[in-house]
This record gives C-alpha cells, structure tokens and sequence, in this order.
C-alpha cells in the first residue's frame, strides 16, 4: 500500500511492465559480435568429387596443377600463320600462302609450317609449331586448290591463346572459404583437379515451441496454427549448403522442449529454437538454452525490429538461437545471426547479397537506436529506375514476404526514411 501511494497507477503499471521487458538490449552488430567471439571457426574438411562440389565452402587453398591451356590455341576459324608472312598485306595486295595442312580438333597438327605456308585451323584448334597467328576466314580468299590469299596483315599473337595465359601451373586459383560457383567446377575440371577438400556441411536442428502449433499435414483446430518456421528454416539452411534437421512442434513445456532442445544438441552442430523467446510467462526458451550447457544465454533481447526477443547462446560449444516465433522475425533474424555463425563454423566468405538501389515511395517511421527491416516491393518506372514500395501488414503475416521482392534497412541512427530516399534493397 505504502509502495501504491508512491506511484501512480500508471507508474505502477509501468514499473511491472518493464520488469517483463529484455534489459541489455544489444544493437545487431554487437549482438552478432559477442556471440561470434565464443565460435570457431571449425577445421574439419572432406573430400568430395568436384562435380558435386556446388555452393560448398572450400576447406584448402586450391592453386594450378598445370597450365591453362596446355598448348596454343587459336581463337578463331581461319589459317594459322607465320605472322611475318602477312606483313603489309591489304586486300588490293594480298599475302599469298599455300595451305599445307588442316589441323584436327583433338589433333596435333601434322607438321610445322615454313615461310609462306599456312594451316586450316578451327576455333580450339593447336597451333602448328612455325605458326604463330591466325588470320581469320573472314579476311582470306581461297585461289585455287591449296592457296589462299590473306587479305589483312596480323600480328605475332593475334587471334591466338598462349600456353598458360588462362592460368599458370601453380597460380593461386581459389582460396579456403570461397563458396564455389558452377564456373569454378568448371575451372577446377578443366585442370584435371576432379575432387577437393570443402568444409563438412553443419546439421542444423530446429525445434518449433508452441502450444498452438501443428504440423502442416494436419488440421488446424481452432485456435491453433500450422508450423511454419520449421520449414523457412530449414530452407534457409538448405540455401546456406547445410543440413537442416526438423525435431518437430513442441508445447510451451519446460520439460519437453528441453528434451528436445537436449536431444538436438546432441545430434546437431547447431540448434534453433522456434518462438518462445520473449519473457512472459509462457516463454520457456531463454530458460531452456541457459540449461543445456556453458556459457549459455549471451545475448537476449537485439534492438531490431522485427526480431527483438531474439537469444543467442553457445552451449557446450555449440551455437544454439532463440529466434521469435513470428514467422518474419524469424526470418530476418535468420539471416542476421545464424546465417553468419554457420559461415564462420565453415570459415565461408560469402559474396555480399545482392542488393539494387530503388527510391522510396513514401515515408517510413523507425526509432533512433532501432534497426528496422521492411519489406518492399520493387516496381519498374518509365525512366528506367526502381520504385521501392514498402509492403506493411502486421508483423505476423508470412504472405507480406511473398509479395515483397526484398527488404531495406532503416540503419540504427536513422529516425526513419523519407519518401523519395534512394535506398539500397537487399533481394531475396
Ligand atoms: P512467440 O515467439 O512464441 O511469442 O510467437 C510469436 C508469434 O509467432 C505467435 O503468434 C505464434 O503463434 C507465432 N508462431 C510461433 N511459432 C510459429 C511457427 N513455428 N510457425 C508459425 N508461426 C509461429
Ligand atoms: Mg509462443
């Protein structure tokens, strides 16, 4: 009574309300920062044959076992030549040569040529030793049976690849953590390098809590909704070149989501808990990660919206995320926090994602000391620029991502945007 007659009521009301707020609230960047200094990078590699070596993350340095290409080729269809024997030839007075030979694709030529002789040769095909040209079809004549009028002088080199000018035996190519793309397969093949060491692919468990959850086979009976973080998660991950591995739905029950968070643990690198990650009463997940091993909870609560009840834990070495059960928040949290940990577990360089510059069509509210994301779409103007049209709905709804085609950053120390802004948006 004493304590009521201190206060307001509305203080009063304050008072509680904050004790059931997240305190230490961190900024995205420290946030990803403080749980980043309890991972390692982690060493262990396999070998896998290159062809099926797309998107995973290169465990060694990988330089050239050879030369690239290994003979001289020529770049065009046409007549390799002695360059010199073209010096000064137009087409009122043109070079003659005598076609001596006509080079095989996959064939070494037959012989070397001499002063004003020349070769058939194909795009790809070897350079005769003597040859060291190629004029093209183009700018020649045939006279007669073996003869040819070049109608262009080349020079030494023209229309030629040398040996090594692709790549060098022993050249650096690719180095550890690159995420390798369909070229470099190719690069790698093409060398003869047919398998290479590549970061093991992480599991990544996901446990989804809530008693209002069913799987999506089932359903719904009133009151409750279909799982959907299970299944953008494990997307995610599957796009991270990861394994995902789906524990199921969970009741807000102390001790069945810590035995599914316990069992997770176990079998995975990496676990996500789904939802439950705020203070009420029915938020059990904070409690559960501090339980499963040290150091625990180190971030809960990230100034960001949406994905402010957002927990980030190591336990037992492991990295384990609360992430909010709303299915964007859950995303956007996704890609801020989990997505880099599973790069650095990897020791993955990713290429920054792939962002346009769009202007604002309206204005947008944010709060200084807020990262907002917000989902835009993008629409095309009549003078060949991008419009980006945030698309607002209340934070809970899945399809307000399936109708945006990216998402654009209020920064930290931005009130908000205005209409008219350029802006960067980062595509899905
Ligand atoms: P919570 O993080 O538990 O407070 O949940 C926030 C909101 O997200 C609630 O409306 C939940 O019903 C919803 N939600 C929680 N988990 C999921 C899930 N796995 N799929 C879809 N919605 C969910
Ligand atoms: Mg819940």
């Amino acid at each position: 009574m004493r304590f009521a007659r201190r206060s307001s009521s509305a203080e009063l009301r304050g008072a509680v309300t904050t004790s059931r707020e997240l305190f230490n609230v961190r900024t995205p960047p420290q946030a990803l920062d403080v749980l980043l200094q309890h991972v390692p990078a982690r060493a262990d590699g396999e070998e896998v044959p290159t062809r099926d070596a797309l998107d995973r993350v290169l465990a060694e340095d990988v330089s050239s076992p050879a030369d690239l290409p290994t003979f001289r080729r020529s770049t065009m269809d046409g007549f390799a030549v002695r360059a010199a024997d073209t010096f000064g030839a137009t087409e009122g007075l043109p070079a003659y040569l005598e076609v001596v030979d006509e080079v095989l694709m996959g064939h070494a030529p037959n012989r070397a040529l001499g002063t004003g002789e020349c070769a058939r040769i194909a795009t790809g095909g070897m350079l005769p030793d003597g040859a060291d040209a190629v004029v093209i079809v183009e700018q020649t004549q045939e006279v007669g049976q073996a003869t040819i009028e070049a109608l262009r002088a080349v020079a030494p080199g023209e229309n030629v690849v040398q040996v090594g000018e692709d790549v060098r035996t022993g050249d650096p190519i690719l180095p550890r953590g690159h995420v390798l793309r369909p070229q470099d397969l190719g690069g790698l093949v093409a060398l003869g390098v047919t398998a290479v060491r590549v970061a093991r692919r992480l599991r990544v468990g996901i446990v989804s809590g809530g008693d209002e959850l069913v799987a999506p086979e089932q359903a719904p009976a009133p009151g409750q909704i279909r799982d959907i973080n299970s299944y953008t998660l494990a997307a995610m991950i599957r796009r991270d070149g990861h394994v995902p591995c789906l524990a199921g739905v969970f009741p807000d029950d102390y001790d069945a989501l810590e035995r599914a968070a316990r069992a997770a643990l176990e079998a995975n690198d990496v676990v996500i808990l789904s939802a439950g990650s705020s203070v009420s009463a029915r938020d059990m997940t904070a409690q559960v990660v501090d339980g499963l091993g040290k150091p625990g909870v180190l971030v809960h609560g990230v100034s960001l919206k949406p994905g402010k009840p957002t927990i980030l834990a190591v336990c037992s070495d492991k990295p384990v995320f609360g992430l909010p059960g709303n299915p964007v928040s859950c995303m956007v949290t996704y890609d801020l926090f989990v997505s880099p940990t599973l790069a650095r577990l990897t020791g993955a360089v990713r290429p920054p994602r792939r962002t346009v510059s769009a202007r604002l069509s309206r204005n947008i509210a944010s709060a200084t000391g807020r990262e907002d994301y917000v989902q835009v779409r993008l629409e095309g103007r009549a003078d060949g620029g991008l419009d980006a049209v945030p698309v607002f709905g209340k934070s809970n709804l899945i399809f307000t991502l399936i109708r945006a085609d990216g998402m654009l950053k209020v920064p930290l120390d931005a009130g908000g945007l205005a209409a008219g802004a350029q802006v960067e948006v980062v595509l899905f």
